[in-house]
């Protein structure tokens, strides 16, 4: 007979998803009731306020998008590009590449920023860019690219793009919640991010926030979005009171207890609050990490305090190592990605993961595997 199925209990410190809070879980489990029902419209609402706070935003189009962070990556693109638009796309690592697939799926023309993965976005080449594309429509970029562990300059990227007229779309995936993201401060036009990754939510739903310049453009389209389930004009109508809560799709009411849960305990916490944890907690790694005769691969300026990249010593068994952490110690860190396969380790301290036990049972665990490595080779 089939078993219900028992989790092994992982300590996540991966890129994501990473650990839940028994709070947020249980919030998960507590009765569905109707994605129309009255007291889901008040969730919804407290919800939508608590994303703004998170987000540092005023912006009246603020939700979750029903899906992970690739569906509101996506619905940034096809709401924001019409064929035939021209888009500056910064690309320092994977998501910057998946940006760029999205103007071109979009219709869109993608001019590319190139920048060494494991450094930030360099606005000088931005600048450039715009001043050789003067018709650029759009700038999009990655605040925190999760495949290096770099942090890029939102507010002078930002600053460049409006400067010539240009929006912004920006990819917060792994910064919300984890390094300050100012969206109305910085004028940011479109933002999305994803609830598995510092808001500690398990995967599944994407925040996303729009400002006036954003839905300005979105209501001056001459085409249609050619994504039925991402176009916001529809979505803005169950999402929206004033959009009278029509029927869009259903809503996946206990995915969105769980991330009210997981927003109510960051309020709870205090946004700055929560920022300064994930730094100690990186500080607490990174001298471990040393310690450990390891080197990190970002500068110093440009770490994201919640994706740790170290580079992965000479003669060490890559996904052997992994693996006798996932066997032995139940501990999961993420691998390299793309050009970075095999070359570096993704430690991630997003949410609850940014934890000094967890920082210190990582140390442990990765010396312990390491030390039976390098006995093992010699
Ligand atoms: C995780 C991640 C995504 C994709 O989110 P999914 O929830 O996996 O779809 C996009 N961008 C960045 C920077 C990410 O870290």
């Amino acid at each position: 007979m089939y078993q219900p199925f028992t989790p092994p209990p992982r300590r996540l410190m991966g890129p994501g998803p990473t650990m839940v809070h028994p709070r947020v879980l249980a919030a998960s489990a507590r009765p569905t009731i109707g994605h129309l029902d009255p007291a889901f419209a008040g969730l919804m609402d407290e919800t939508k306020a608590l994303l703004q706070h998170a987000f540092r935003t005023g912006n009246a189009l603020t939700m979750p998008v029903s899906a992970p962070g690739s569906a509101g990556m996506e619905m940034c693109f096809v709401n924001l590009v019409e064929p035939g638009d021209k888009v500056i796309v910064c690309v320092n690592g994977v998501f910057g590449g998946r940006m760029k697939e999205n103007v071109e799926r979009s219709g869109g023309v993608a001019v590319v920023v190139e920048d060494p993965w494991g450094a930030p976005v360099d606005p000088a080449k931005v600048a450039e860019a715009l001043d050789r594309h003067p018709d650029t429509k759009v700038v999009a970029f990655v605040h925190a690219e999760t495949s290096t562990g770099a942090l890029s300059d939102a507010r002078a990227i930002t600053d460049l793009a409006h400067r010539q007229g240009a929006l912004v779309i920006v990819d917060a995936v792994t910064s919300l919640a984890g390094v300050p993201l100012l969206v109305d401060e910085w004028q940011l036009d479109a933002v999305y991010s994803g609830s598995q990754k510092c808001l500690s939510c398990m995967p599944g739903l994407s925040p996303v926030t729009f400002g006036a310049a954003a839905l300005e453009k979105i209501r001056s389209r001459g085409s249609r979005v050619q994504s039925w389930f991402l176009d916001l004009s529809l979505v803005m109508g169950y999402w929206d009171s004033a959009g009278g809560r029509s029927y869009h799709h259903t809503a996946p009411v206990n995915a969105i207890y769980a991330l009210h849960e997981a927003l109510v305990m960051l309020h709870e916490e205090g946004l700055e609050n929560a920022w300064q944890r994930h730094r100690d907690c990186h500080e607490r790694l990174v001298k471990g990490l040393q310690d450990l005769g390891l080197e990190m691969l970002v500068e110093e300026s440009a770490r994201l305090p919640q994706l740790n990249a170290v580079r992965i010593p000479e003669g060490v068994d890559d996904a052997g190592l992994r693996r006798e952490l996932l066997a032995k110690h139940d501990l999961e860190i993420g691998a390299g990605l793309g050009e970075l396969s095999g070359k570096i380790w993704r430690i991630g301290l997003m949410g609850e993961a940014a934890r000094p036990e967890n920082v210190d049972y990582c140390l442990a665990a990765l010396k312990s595997v390491l030390g039976n490595q390098l006995t093992a080779a010699a």
